[in-house]
């Protein structure tokens, strides 16, 4: 249970690179890092825009003199202060994560990168490698990972409740894009321009979350090769997509798909995992996240609802009301920043920190090296590949 209690010795010093006002993205990262005590904001780079970042961090009751005007001056100052930042979270478009990501590893910062890490495998790497050296913890915010239920998921298929695993099903299929939105929203935009994203579109922003959610729940299971077609409904978003389908098989034996959409009229969210396994299977769905379906072959559906005892312990450690209420994306997100905390601290202790998991630097580099491969499938047409 989770109660607000201290779990680290010492809220880490923390600032953020992007963020800013009007962001979609930049409150559910300082409330899930400052929910728990284990963060203190004292410094950031909130925006592209020097003034206005520094109006919205003094807002945010960060000093003045602590607003920066972009993440380089950040790093060179703090590093000369004794009570410097020791972590610093990204979230800026895609196209710039590679660059600042680097830089704060160099600057000795632990990192809370959003995804992707970066656009190609190679890239990917060298991040791995350099967190590595300096023994930096990074962190990817694949949001929804931290949630009970998926742990709940975990747990039920490394206990063969539902027997070997032969199906996995996921989609991130909103509808929220299904016309041309980008011409006046400036948070679409970037989405949809190469310069800024890279090679995808929907496979990267929204395909990799319910991969890295069977990344979770099957942690031993490896790609073995995929075949990914991809179209742009909205002509002017090509060469990048708006629906992706990928199919792919497993070194086991066992076979998954991702439907990796944004142009799935009417539909809010849509962010589903199926896991089949020959006896029974569970279903997850983002719009309704306190549920885990659990269907067992021959009797009536159960759902097993979070914060009840009947789930495993290991759900049930990161529960902070009970059942009944609901639970979502900001306490996942929450949950997720308190492993994050754990694994700064045991790093900076020169503790090993293998018992805590989290989307880590792994998770970064693996959805960085799927969209590669479903893009280098989509461009031959359609082909399979073997999974590099
Ligand atoms: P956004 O366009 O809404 O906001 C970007 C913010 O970054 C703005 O405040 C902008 O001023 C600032 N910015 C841009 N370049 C900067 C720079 N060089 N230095 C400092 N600030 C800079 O974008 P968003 O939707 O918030 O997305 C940001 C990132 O978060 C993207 O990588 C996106 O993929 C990711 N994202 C992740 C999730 C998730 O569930 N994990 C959800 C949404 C977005």
């Amino acid at each position: 249970m989770i109660n607000g209690e201290k779990k680290i010795e010492n809220p880490i010093r923390w600032a953020m690179v992007g963020g800013g006002r009007g962001s979609q993205i930049g409150y559910i990262h300082r409330s899930a890092a400052l929910r728990d005590h284990n963060f203190q904001l004292v410094a950031g780079a909130f925006d592209i825009n020097a003034e206005r970042g520094l109006d919205f961090g003094v807002n945010l009751h960060v000093e003045p003199e602590r607003c920066y005007p972009d993440y380089k001056k950040m790093f060179e100052e703090e590093a000369k202060r004794e009570d410097g930042i020791q972590a610093v979270s990204i979230a800026t478009p895609n196209g710039t994560h590679y660059e600042i990501c680097k830089a704060a590893l160099e600057a000795n910062l632990h990192v809370v990168c959003e995804k992707p890490l970066c656009f190609t495998t190679e890239e990917a790497k060298e991040l791995e490698a350099l967190a590595k050296e300096k023994n930096r913890v990074v962190g990817i915010t694949y949001g929804y990972s931290g949630h009970q239920a998926i742990e709940q998921g975990r747990q039920m298929i490394a206990n063969g409740d539902l027997g070997e695993i032969r199906i996995i099903n996921m989609q991130f299929a909103h509808g929220f894009h299904s016309e041309a939105v980008e011409l006046d929203n400036p948070s679409t935009k970037w989405r949809v321009d190469p310069k800024f994203v890279g090679p995808s579109y929907v496979l990267g922003d929204l395909g990799t979350h319910p991969l890295y959610l069977s990344e979770v729940m099957l942690p031993n299971l490896k790609i073995k090769k995929l075949m990914c077609t991809r179209q742009s409904f909205v002509k002017t978003r090509a060469p990048l997509e708006d629906n992706a389908y990928t199919i792919m098989e497993y070194d086991n034996g066992a076979v998954g798909t991702v439907w990796s959409c944004a142009v799935n009229a009417g539909s809010m969210h849509s962010q589903k995992i199926r896991v089949i396994g020959s006896k029974a299977s569970i279903e997850w769905w983002d719009e309704q996240p306190n549920q885990l379906r659990y269907e067992v072959q021959g009797k009536p559906v159960q759902i097993l609802e979070r914060g009840m005892n009947y789930l495993y312990p290991e759900a049930l450690v990161d529960d902070r009301i009970g059942g009944g209420h609901p639970e979502g994306l900001f306490e996942a997100w929450s949950n997720l920043y308190t492993r994050f905390a754990l694994a700064m601290e045991a790093a900076d202790q020169g503790r090993q920190s293998d018992d805590i998991w989290y989307p880590g630097i792994e998770a970064g580099v693996e959805g960085v090296r799927w969209v590669e491969n479903c893009v280098r499938s989509a461009e031959n047409g359609a082909v399979w590949v073997d999974y590099f």
